[in-house]
């Protein structure tokens, strides 16, 4: 989710790679459970993230949307983020006992956090958000590790195509006239999240996705 505040505001003001030391490591968290409590919409899914959640919960986009999912409209275009419930406002794979249920494919966000991503130049850096996590006494992690993401170098490709075409999308979302502003949410939603079949490949499905669809709105959005 992009925010409206300068790095200096809220990290230690360096950028990181995959190779980098970072001070991230909150040592399992050791029962605390802070930011999966509270965390409005911010929890935004990409498709990977919905793919990776239909495959681990054995379920299809109309499963995840009746259980822990909802959609919402993120600078015009129609996103899914995780749903919160309860009073305290808990991320619903919270468990009793303060833990994460689905760990093995929690979303990208959860992966990152404390970090986040800075784009520039059609790419991505690490930042760490110094105000975010509760525990103070964070070690020092090579970054790739506290990822804990499979390929990331092609899941690294994969973010940075589909955080500038959404970028693309939303930048001319106000300029569209609003029937088709609603084709292109349904297309999108449909071609990369409802569709997304889990038993084929999701990087190559991915990318013969995105050149359609770079295709199918050029004549709307000039993409
Ligand atoms: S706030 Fe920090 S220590 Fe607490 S659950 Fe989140 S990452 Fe872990
Ligand atoms: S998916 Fe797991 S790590 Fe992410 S907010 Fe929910 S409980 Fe926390």
């Amino acid at each position: 989710m992009k925010r409206n505040c300068s790095l200096e505001e809220i990290s230690d003001g360096r950028l990181y790679s995959i190779n980098d030391m970072v001070r991230a490591d909150c040592q399992d968290c050791k029962g605390c459970s802070d930011c999966c409590k509270g965390m409005g919409e911010s929890i935004v899914l990409d498709p990977y993230d919905v793919y990776r959640l239909k495959k681990g919960l054995n379920t299809d986009f109309n499963g995840l949307l009746s259980t822990c999912m909802e959609l919402n409209v993120f600078d015009g275009i129609i996103l899914p983020n995780l749903r919160l419930s309860g009073k305290d406002e808990k991320c619903t794979f919270l468990n009793a006992q303060g833990r994460c249920d689905i760990h093995q494919f929690r979303p990208g966000i959860c992966r990152l956090f404390p970090l986040g991503r800075y784009y520039e130049n059609g790419g991505h850096k690490y930042f760490l958000q110094i105000y975010e996590c509760t525990n103070k006494s964070r070690s020092k992690i090579k970054v790739s590790k506290w990822i804990d993401t499979p390929e990331l170098k092609t899941h690294e490709k994969y973010i940075d195509e589909w955080h500038y075409f959404l970028k693309a999308i939303q930048y001319n979302a106000a300029k569209v006239s609003e029937s088709d502003l609603k084709n292109i949410n349904m297309y999108i939603l449909n071609q990369f999240y409802v569709t997304m079949s889990v038993n084929e490949n999701f990087y190559q499905v991915f990318c013969e996705k995105l050149k359609c669809a770079k295709e199918s709105l050029n004549s709307i959005t000039d993409i």
